[in-house]
């Protein structure tokens, strides 16, 4: 499972950020996830679980932005009615090949902390 490498390389770079502004715990992470990316949101969600577990941050969210690829004819424009997780090669309506746009995403956007400088900052 190659989300437990992401979630901890994710997990790396919030505390990297949220040590920039001090300690604190993170309380939520917001990253977005392309359909092309070749990350599954229910393992990364399992996998950030297991990495944040035995740390201050084990409370910490994830929220999991899914951003679709979107595939468009030359001639047509974009292909809407594309089943979920399906792929065509080719445009269903005049059989040119398809350009894939979007959906490489993986992402931080937003990191929500608290700040623990008033509670001692016991481990
Ligand atoms: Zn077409």
């Amino acid at each position: 499972m190659h989300e437990m490498g992401i979630a901890l390389e994710i997990y790396r770079q919030c505390r990297e950020a949220v040590a920039e502004y001090g300690s604190g715990r993170i309380e939520g992470v917001k990253i977005a996830v392309g359909e092309l990316s070749a990350v599954e949101p229910d393992l990364i969600a399992y996998a950030w679980a297991a990495v944040t577990i035995d740390t201050p941050d084990a409370e910490a969210r994830l929220d999991v932005r899914w951003c679709p690829a979107r595939q468009t004819c030359p001639t047509c424009g974009e292909i809407k009615d594309r089943v979920d997780g399906s792929w065509l090669r080719i445009c269903p309506g005049c059989s040119m090949p398809l350009v894939v746009e979007g959906g490489n995403e993986l992402d931080i956007e937003s990191i929500q902390y608290l700040s623990d400088d008033d509670d001692g900052g016991e481990s």
